[in-house]
C-alpha cells in the first residue's frame, strides 16, 4: 500500500514538473512516505529524518504517509525531528501543488480540535473527489519491468482490530469508484502488465461508491472481463468476509491466481476475540478448506502477531497447531508491538520481549517443517 502511494506521490510530482533524482545527493526535496504498523517501523522515520538533517541540511524534507499522520493526531511539534513538510495519507493529492507553490505548511496541528475531534472531522467524500486523481496519475504510468502492477480498491479500515492503528492513520474505508478501477486496471494491461494487484487494507469489503453499491465479487469479474493474458491477484482478504460466493468466484475464474493472503494473526480463540477479528480458529480452518477443496492447487499465505498481550503457552500453542493445521505456503510473522490510539495500546503488554522473539523463531520453524513437508509429497 505504501508503495503505491510513493507511486502517486512520484506520478503526481512528474505530471506537475519536477524531475525525479538519481539519489539524494542529487535531489532538492528529499520525499520521505512512512509506514506505522509497527513501532519498528516509527524508529526507521525518526533515525533516518536524524540521517537526513545531518548529512542533507540544505534539502527540504517531505515527511508523508501514516507516521506523518501520526505526528498530526499527537500535535507533536518537529521537536528533534526536522522536516519542512507533514503530509497524512488522505493529503498526499496535495504535495505537487504546495511544492510547486512553495507554500509554507510547516504547521503540523491544524486547529485545536482534540485528536478524536480531529479523526471524526475526517472526510471521506474528499478522498473520492481526490480518487479522480488515481485514473489521472496513473494514466502516464507502465507496468513494472516485470508486468506487475498495482491498484488501490480501498483506502483506510473500518474493522479497528484492537492491536492496528491503520484505521486511525488511514480513516475510514472508503472505496475507489469501480469505472476508475476499470479505466486504470485497462490501461495497465494496454501497456502489457501481466499481473494485476488489487489493494486494500480488506479487499472484500470493497464496496462501489456509485448508486449501485457493486461489491468486490462484481469489482472482480469486471476486473476479469478486460481482454489480455493476465493474472489478478488481491491484497489483504478478511477471514470474515471471504463468503461462499466469493470463494466460488476465485475459485472458478481462470484469470484469479489461486494465491491468496488471508491473516490469521492467531490460532487461539480468546486472543482473537481480544484482538476483535470477527471470527474464531474453527471458522478460519473452515474457510481454508472451502477454498482448498474448491481448488486443489490454491495456496493460502497468512500473517501471525506473537506475544499479543494475555498470550499464554497455551494461546500460541493453538496458533502453531492452527499453522499446522492450514498449512500456509508461506508466513509473515511479527512480535507484538503496541500501537498509539489503539485499543490494546491499554492493554498490558505483559509478554517478554525474549519470550516474543523465541515464538517468532517458533513459528518459523513450524513453517519450515511445514515447508519440507510440501516438498517431500
Ligand atoms: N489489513 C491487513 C493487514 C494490515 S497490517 C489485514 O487485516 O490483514 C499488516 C500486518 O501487520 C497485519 O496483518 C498484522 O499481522 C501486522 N500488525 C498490525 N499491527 C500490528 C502490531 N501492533 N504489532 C505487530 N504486528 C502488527
Ligand atoms: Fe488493521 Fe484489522 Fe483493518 Fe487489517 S483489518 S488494517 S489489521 S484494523
Amino acid at each position: 500500500m505504501n508503495v503505491h502511494d510513493s507511486d502517486l506521490i512520484e506520478s503526481g510530482l512528474v505530471k506537475k514538473g519536477f524531475k525525479k533524482a538519481v539519489s539524494v545527493e542529487d535531489a532538492d526535496i528529499v520525499v520521505f512516505n512512512t509506514c506505522s504498523v509497527r513501532d519498528n517501523a516509527d524508529h526507521k522515520v525518526i533515525s533516518e529524518l536524524g540521517r537526513l538533517k545531518k548529512n542533507y541540511a540544505d534539502k527540504k524534507i517531505v515527511l508523508a504517509g501514516c507516521f506523518a499522520k501520526q505526528i498530526k493526531l499527537k500535535k507533536e511539534q518537529n521537536g528533534n525531528m526536522y522536516f519542512d513538510y507533514c503530509f497524512a495519507p488522505e493529503e498526499i493529492f496535495s504535495i505537487p501543488d504546495i511544492l510547486a507553490n512553495n507554500a509554507a505548511v510547516n504547521d503540523i496541528g491544524g486547529s485545536n480540535e482534540t485528536r478524536q475531534d480531529y479523526y471524526l472531522a475526517e472526510r471521506p467524500e474528499e478522498y473520492l473527489e481526490n480518487a479522480g486523481k488515481i485514473e489521472e496519475y496513473f494514466y502516464g504510468k507502465k507496468p513494472e519491468n516485470d508486468g506487475t502492477a498495482s491498484v488501490k480498491i480501498t483506502e483506510g479500515c473500518n474493522n479497528f482490530c484492537s492491536y492496528c492503528i491503520v484505521p486511525y492513520v488511514r480513516g475510514r474505508e472508503r472505496s475507489i469508484p469501480i469505472g476508475i478501477i476499470y479505466k486504470t486496471v485497462k490501461n495497465l494491461i494496454d501497456k502489457g502488465a501481466s499481473e494485476i494487484t488489487l489493494l486494500g487494507q480488506n479487499v472484500n469489503s470493497y464496496v462501489s461508491p456509485d448508486d449501485d453499491k457493486k461489491d468486490f465479487r462484481f469489482l472482480l469479474n469486471t476486473v476479469s472481463e478486460i481482454e489480455g493474458s493476465f493474472k489478478i491477484r488481491f491484497l489483504t482478504s478478511h477471514p470474515k468476509d471471504f463468503n461462499d460466493k466469493l470463494i466460488d468466484t476465485v475459485c472458478g475464474d481462470n484469470k484469479i491466481a489461486k494465491e491468496i493472503h488471508l491473516p490469521v494473526q492467531s490460532g487461539s480463540d480468546k486472543i482473537l476475540a481480544m484482538m476483535n477479528r470477527g471470527y474464531n480458529s474453527a471458522d478460519f480452518l473452515k474457510l481454508v478448506r472451502k477454498l482448498k477443496n474448491g481448488n486443489i492447487d490454491i495456496s493460502i499465505s497468512t500473517d501471525i502477531i506473537v506475544g499479543f498481550p494475555g498470550e499464554t503457552e497455551k494461546d500460541f500453542e493453538d496458533t502453531l497447531k492452527l499453522i499446522e493445521e492450514a498449512e500456509f505456503s508461506s508466513i509473515f510473522a511479527f512480535k507484538y508491538s503496541p500501537r498509539p490510539f489503539t485499543k490494546a495500546f491499554k492493554f498490558n503488554d505483559d509478554v517478554l520481549l525474549e519470550v516474543k522473539k523465541e515464538r517468532l523463531e517458533r513459528v518459523f520453524q513450524k513453517y519450515k517443517e511445514i515447508s519440507l513437508r510440501q516438498c517431500a509429497r
